[in-house]
Order: C-alpha cells, then sequence, then structure tokens
C-alpha cells in the first residue's frame, strides 16, 4: 500500500451511499419545495429521536445554530459568554455579532476539553471587574468527545448562566450511555461535510426540549416570522436548511451507526500501534466519541512538524487543529482581558490530526501507522 491517503473521501462515501441518496435527491427534484421542503421534517424528526431531545430544528449552519441560540437568550453588548479559547472561531464569532464579551477559558492538558477550575477561575475575576455580566457558557465537545457535561451543568445551575452544548463535532458520540444532544438548554449541530454526519455543503440543526424555545428558534431561522406568513414578530435571520440537503442528510443518517463504527475501528488501530512518541488521543472516561478528529500529541513542535512533513511526503494527509488558540489570534486579541491560558496556548504546537473517515481501509491504516513507525525508529536513532 502506498498514498494517497486522503483526509476525507467524499467520492467513495457517495459511491457507499449508492442508489439510495439518488433517489433522495431526485424526489426533491421532482416536488420542487427546495425550501423547508418535506425532507426538512423528516430529518427533523429524526435528529430530535437520535439525540434524546423532544424538538430539532434544521438551520443553515453550525454557525447560525450558536447564533440564534443565543439570540434567543437576548445575548447582547454588556453580557460576557464563557467559551473554551481552543476550539473553532464560529464558537466565539457569534459572540461578538450580537455585541457581547467572549471570555475565553483554558482547556484541560489530558482531553483537551474546556477546564472547569479555569471556568470558576475566570467567572471570578469578570464578577469581580464588574464590567459585564456573565450570562452564558458555551461548551464544546472537542474533537468529537464530550465535554464534562456534568460538572458543566451543576456550574450553570449554581451560577445561573445559560448552557450552551456546541456538538458540531460530536454528534453520534455518546456520554455515560446517553447520545449527545440534550447535555445542555440547548445543542448546536453542524453538517459540514467534514463533521462526523457531514452533509454536502452547509447546514445546522439547534436541539431542544424546551417547547417554548423551539417555536423562537423557528421564528428566529424564517426572518423572526410570527403565526402568519409575513407578521413580523422580531429580528431574525435566513437560516433555514435546504432540502436538498436535508435529502442528502437522510441518507447519511441511514449508514451513520456503521460510519461511527468504522471510525471507532480506525481509532483502535491507531490507539493500539502508534510508537511511544506519538500519544494518542486521552479518551474522556465513560464516554464514546464521534472521532471527528483524530488528533495525536508529540512532545515537541520540532517532533510534530517533522512527523507532518514525512506523512505529506508519502501522501498522508494531516491537519493541524487548532494552530492558534482564539485569544491569541488577529481577530479576538483585542477582546482578551490578557490573562494567560496556558494548556490551550502550548498544545497547538504538539497536536497533529491524523485521517479517521468511514471509507479508510484497513490498508490505508497500516501505511499511516507504517510511515509513522518508521520516522519514530529514526528519531530513537542517535544523532551523528
Ligand atoms: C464546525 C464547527 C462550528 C461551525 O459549524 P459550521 O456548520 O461550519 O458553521 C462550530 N463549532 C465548532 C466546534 C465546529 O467545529
Amino acid at each position: 500500500m502506498s498514498g494517497p491517503v486522503p483526509f476525507l473521501d467524499l467520492p467513495a462515501q457517495q459511491k457507499r451511499l449508492g442508489a439510495a441518496l439518488r433517489e433522495r435527491l431526485d424526489r426533491v427534484l421532482a416536488h420542487c419545495r427546495f425550501v423547508m421542503g418535506p425532507e426538512v421534517t423528516e430529518l427533523e424528526e429524526r435528529l430530535a429521536r437520535y439525540g434524546g431531545a423532544r424538538h430539532a430544528i434544521g438551520v443553515s449552519s453550525g454557525t447560525d445554530a450558536l447564533l440564534m441560540v443565543l439570540m434567543a437568550e437576548g445575548i447582547g453588548p454588556g453580557m460576557a459568554v464563557f467559551l473554551p479559547a481552543f476550539t473553532y472561531t464560529a464558537t466565539a464569532e457569534v459572540v461578538l455579532l450580537l455585541g457581547a464579551v467572549p471570555v475565553f477559558v483554558d482547556v484541560d492538558p489530558q482531553t483537551f476539553q474546556i477546564s472547569l477550575p479555569s471556568l470558576e477561575q475566570r467567572l471570578k475575576a469578570i464578577r469581580q471587574a464588574g464590567q459585564v455580566r456573565p450570562q452564558a457558557i458555551i461548551g464544546v465537545d472537542l474533537f468529537g468527545q464530550p465535554a464534562p457535561w456534568d460538572e458543566l451543568n451543576r456550574f450553570a445551575t449554581r451560577e445561573g448562566l445559560f448552557l450552551v452544548a456546541d456538538c458540531a463535532q460530536s454528534f453520534g458520540a455518546s456520554y455515560k450511555g446517553r447520545k449527545l444532544g440534550h447535555e445542555a438548554g440547548a445543542t448546536t449541530l453542524s453538517f459540514f461535510p467534514s463533521k462526523p454526519l457531514g452533509g454536502y455543503g452547509d447546514g445546522g440543526a439547534v436541539l431542544t426540549d424546551d417547547d417554548e424555545k423551539a417555536a423562537l428558534y423557528r421564528s428566529l431561522r424564517s426572518h423572526g416570522e410570527g403565526r402568519q406568513r409575513y407578521e413580523v414578530q422580531r429580528i431574525g435571520l435566513n437560516a433555514r436548511l435546504d432540502s436538498l440537503q436535508a435529502a442528502v442528510l437522510l441518507s447519511k443518517m441511514d449508514v451513520f451507526e456503521d460510519e461511527l463504527k468504522r471510525r471507532e475501528g480506525v481509532a483502535r488501530a491507531y490507539d493500539a500501534a502508534l510508537p511511544s512518541l506519538v500519544r494518542p488521543p486521552v479518551r474522556v472516561p465513560d464516554s464514546q466519541s464521534a472521532w471527528a478528529v483524530y488528533c495525536v500529541c508529540l512532545p515537541s513542535r520540532t517532533l510534530r512538524d517533522s512527523l507532518r512533513d514525512r506523512l505529506t511526503e508519502a501522501e498522508i494527509a494531516t491537519a493541524i487543529y487548532y494552530p492558534k488558540p482564539l485569544h491569541q489570534q488577529p481577530a479576538y486579541q483585542a477582546q482578551h482581558d490578557g490573562i494567560a491560558l496556558p494548556v490551550a496556548e502550548r498544545i497547538g504546537e504538539h497536536v497533529l490530526a491524523l485521517p479517521i473517515h468511514a471509507d479508510l481501509s484497513d490498508e490505508a491504516v497500516a501505511y499511516v501507522l507504517a510511515v509513522i513507525s518508521q520516522w519514530a525508529e529514526e528519531q530513537d536513532e542517535p544523532q551523528q
């Protein structure tokens, strides 16, 4: 076996989905209800059932899902929203779009999930400074593993903060024996093609058990529509999910459990055979990851970059999530109060994501491992 090993193999996935995908797409092309067609309703019912929530509302992206949830909570100027510094930009972006202040929280050195001790410290400091009012927390299931939801819920309840679950990377994962989807006041999903439940374009959803909030989200995704068409109740968005996208996602739902099993199989194969220089991801206890990302950790930036170069030479695609934490990004620096977040600041130099997806063959996994082992052996040799 040799390369190339792609990071994501959408052509292979389409082939695997086969005629069922085309049939669903053809049905939409026949009925022509491209906006809010029957596929959207069908998908929403399936998502709600799967995630164990009373309601699912299909939306245009994971980012819009987050934005709508914060809008529904009235987040705006003078308010603070707490979120991990080591996440995708969308989690923080929506806070700033609404004129509120993102408060960056450090992450756990083992699991890279939001750190409860850091969250406590950050909340205390923000309360003492007294400039903005703490209002909400966005927990993120980084790389497909669950954030510490039980602890986050206890903390949010005690402190009177609204808890949002950013499950963009983790839909399909489970925590303490239950599928993610109802761990917080609202759960947001993304169907970006590289996410575990990925569509063929942008899409997302909000899950909630709250009937009133569900109605509010439905209104917000459609220009703040009231009960009647063209009755404008509030300022909203155009954030609907397309029927064609919903059709793709219904096809993906049919194979989702098989895909998750395959991803777990790949993860285990990597876990079992990585050389000691390359630390596999630390599992969150009592959970099952959706494996959006299989992220290994190297002892230094030099070694990480060296391994990445070797894999690139061998035509094995890799990625770095994330090279820089959000509070050090140009767009957010001015928002940050200057507090050091040492773990988030360090790990970007050590992490490397290996290919993991449902169409990765055993041969490809063996090839990736062989290249890594060869590289590791060379590192052990005494320097000339
Ligand atoms: C992908 C992602 C989002 C945004 O989802 P989009 O559908 O791309 O808008 C939000 N949060 C996290 C953690 C993500 O990984």
